[in-house]
């Protein structure tokens, strides 16, 4: 009996003390893993957080340009730097802390934030950012706003007197609608005649003293602008006269009327920004902005984000599965043609002409791009 008490007694005592044994180790591992990390994140300070790189950034040639009047829609309206934060080297800077190295040579900075734009690993872009200040029309500006993820303070009509100003059309820039795109114009080869425009036997009396005094069509809308707007604002003025709130008195302001506003946003979505209203798509007013923005300040400020971004993006092409597949049949125009029948591309309207087709056209658009010929096209005719 006393034997097996002797036992067991041993047993419990070995079994304590591996318990023992197994917590002093867990809690050893653990602090030399709690050290092991802290003494990492050290040197991740060391790399990252050295003086030189913690002092703030500097663009001379941003900080030469704050404060000054970028002009945009041929001097009317402008664009203003009120301050940046960040460059090339702040994006390096984020990228190298998910890598866990610091700064390196130029070229491989230069070769990181190429790499960056090309896949699309977009957040080291948005530790850099503007702060504009814009003197803009409302219908750009109304373009604009949808824009969200920018930060906007704007002038407020209801607090102040509108701003009296209203963008002008230069009599040789009235622009007819695009017959192609239902949203596009183009100018005309030359001044707009009244033939073209109005149909003389509906002519009004404005119209036809306008023909009598030699006038163009173009120069004739310019005219008709000048009274409208001269009228808008009359109408605008009175209804302040008469005390009526600057909220309401407002409402008929035309879209051509100027408002300012502070617009902030990070290079990230800056990019996203002009790479949509850069585009030939966009409607002229607001891309005359954005080229402004994008040549006269992002290129400056950020060079070799500005080159990537231009080289795999604005200048890129995009093909979609489909054009791969029109691509693949290069050199065999009739494999072509099958496919694109299969697209259902190549329907005809009753009088045998090709039907509209928005992705073949874009398709089409491509093809020319790469300076290739169209299949289904015949010397320059729609087959
Ligand atoms: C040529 C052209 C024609 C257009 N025509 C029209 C038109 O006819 N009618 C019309 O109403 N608009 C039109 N627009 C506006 C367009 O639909 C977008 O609203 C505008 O371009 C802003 O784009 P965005 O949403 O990508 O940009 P941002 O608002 O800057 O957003 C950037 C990105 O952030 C993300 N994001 C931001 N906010 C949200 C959110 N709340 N939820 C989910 N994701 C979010 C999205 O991925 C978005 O792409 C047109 C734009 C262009 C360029």
């Amino acid at each position: 009996m006393s034997d097996l008490n002797t036992i067991l007694f041993a047993l419990n005592t070995l079994l304590f003390i591996s318990i023992m044994v197994g917590l002093f180790v867990s809690w050893l591992r653990e602090k030399l893993h709690d050290r092991d990390v802290r003494r990492r994140l050290k040197n991740l300070e060391g790399e990252m957080m050295t003086e030189e790189t913690m002092t703030r950034v500097h663009s001379p040639a941003l900080d030469a340009l704050i404060g000054k009047k970028l002009p945009c829609l041929g001097n009317q309206g402008w664009i203003m730097l009120v301050d940046y934060l960040g460059d090339d080297s702040a994006i390096v800077q984020a990228a190298r802390t998910s890598y866990g190295k610091g700064t390196k040579t130029v070229s491989e900075d230069e070769g990181l934030i190429r790499y960056l734009m090309r896949k699309r690993h977009t957040t080291p872009f948005e530790m850099c950012s503007l702060k504009l200040l814009v003197y803009v029309p409302m219908d750009a500006w109304r373009q604009w706003i949808r824009h969200r993820t920018a930060k906007i303070n704007e002038y407020s009509t209801r607090y102040s007197l509108a701003i009296d100003e209203a963008a002008i059309t230069n009599y040789k820039s009235w622009r007819l609608q695009s017959k192609r795109n239902k949203q596009g114009s183009s100018l005309p080869e030359g001044a707009l005649s009244f033939p073209e425009a109005f149909d003389p036997e509906k002519a009004s009396d404005y119209h036809r003293d306008a023909i009598g005094a030699g006038m163009t069509a173009s120069e004739y809308l310019s005219v008709r602008e000048h009274e409208f707007l001269k009228l808008a604002r009359e109408i605008y003025e009175e209804r302040i006269e008469f005390g009526i709130a600057r909220e309401q008195a407002r409402k008929d302001l035309p879209l051509s009327t100027f408002t300012l506003a502070y617009w902030k946003i990070d290079l990230h979505n800056l990019l996203h920004f002009l790479g949509l209203r850069r585009d030939a798509h966009a409607q002229k007013e607001i891309r005359d902005y954005a080229m402004v923005i994008g040549d006269q300040l992002v290129k400056p400020w950020v060079p070799y984000t500005w080159q990537a971004y231009l080289d795999y993006r604005e200048n890129a092409l995009y093909l979609t599965a489909l054009d791969v597949m029109i691509l693949q049949t290069v050199g065999y125009p009739s494999e072509a043609i099958v496919q694109a029948r299969k697209l259902g591309w190549l329907e005809l309207t009753k009088k045998g002409k090709l039907k509209r087709n928005r992705e073949r056209t874009e398709c089409e658009a491509k093809l020319e791009r790469l300076n290739l010929p169209v299949p289904w096209r015949n010397d320059g005719e729609e087959a």
